[in-house]
């Protein structure tokens, strides 16, 4: 994929999306009036080859989300930087957590006391990084809390001195408008804030809604396919 080419003046493939990308996050800010430097970009880089990760960073990005372990796991050992930052992004089995939390720089999928509790055991000392990701439907498959048990989810986290809350994390779901749905995580953000004033991060938006999640406060994009182009067959 590092090799791919087109785009103008040799520029790669790769290289080309992930420049328009960073365009299109500019001008959501501008619009928005907000700064760029308060959005982080996560390229989520499931399926992909750890070769995708090492020439993103070549082309200057340093956060990378995956969802499954073990492929997260082996792939960050294959990258073997150390100047990158891994956020895993898809649910964790309770079995897998103490797993996960060995090479995870922050769990974005927080949705259950259990799982805390399995991350309190498994990370004593080094402090993790987590969102609790909040699901804003019935879906099923997709994870996250239901809104009238974030509270108390929250007040879980806040009891456990080693993960320290950055916010909120949402997945849109497919039948309600992204807007709305982003509208609404900023809302039970502000709710969260009032018993955890430092838990003010919005991870929302991915590749078909970053656009309209910068408009409504994402601190955090969590950006595959826009970037990497089309995702290989899972294994
Ligand atoms: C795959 C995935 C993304 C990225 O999705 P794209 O549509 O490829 O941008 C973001 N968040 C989560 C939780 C994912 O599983």
């Amino acid at each position: 994929m590092a090799h791919e080419s087109g785009g103008e003046g040799g520029e790669s493939a790769l290289a080309a999306r992930l420049r328009a990308v960073h365009a299109r996050i500019d001008e959501a800010c501008r619009d928005a009036g907000r700064s760029p430097d308060d959005v982080e970009l996560v390229v989520v880089t499931k399926f992909h080859p750890p070769e995708l990760v090492e020439a993103l960073a070549e082309l200057g990005e340093r956060r990378f989300g995956e969802n499954r372990h073990p492929e997260a796991r082996d792939k960050r050992a294959a990258v073997g930087r150390d100047d990158l930052e891994w956020h895993f992004v898809g649910q964790v089995q309770t079995n897998k957590a103490r797993q996960i939390a060995a090479y995870a720089d922050c769990i974005q999928s927080i949705d259950r006391p259990g799982l805390v509790d399995a991350l309190a055991t498994a990370r004593r000392e080094r402090p993790l990084d987590v969102f609790v990701q909040v699901g804003l439907s019935d879906e099923s498959g997709r994870g996250g809390v239901a809104p009238d048990a974030l509270e108390s989810l929250v007040e879980h986290v806040l009891a456990t001195p080693v993960l320290r809350l950055r916010g909120l994390m949402t997945v849109a779901p497919q039948h309600v408008e992204p807007a709305r749905a982003f509208a609404r995580l900023a809302e039970l953000s502000a709710d969260v804030r009032r018993i955890a004033p430092g838990a003010s991060a919005l991870s929302m938006g991915m590749s078909g809604d970053f656009v309209s999640a910068i408009s409504q406060g994402a601190t955090h994009l969590r950006i595959g396919a826009a970037i990497t182009g089309e995702r290989p067959m899972r294994q």
